[in-house]
């Protein structure tokens, strides 16, 4: 996946909008980037997946990062 999609999914979906918990690793949660998916799930039972060729929630800015 080129890096720049990678970046962007990660940073919008690095919180669990369920939990807010953010931490990946030791069973807590997970982050797997492939070459066209994106995959994020938390201890919480939330998950997201992500097939950049079908989905285009990658391509939303965040309008709150915005100064
Ligand atoms: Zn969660």
């Amino acid at each position: 996946m080129e890096i720049e999609k990678c970046f962007k999914l990660t940073k919008k979906f690095l919180h669990c909008p369920r939990c807010g918990c953010s931490r990946v690793g030791n069973r807590a949660g997970g982050l797997v980037v492939g070459d066209f998916t994106f995959d994020r799930w938390c201890k919480c039972g939330w998950k997201v997946h992500i097939d950049i060729r079908e989905d285009s929630r990658w391509e939303d800015e965040e309008k709150t990062d915005i100064v």
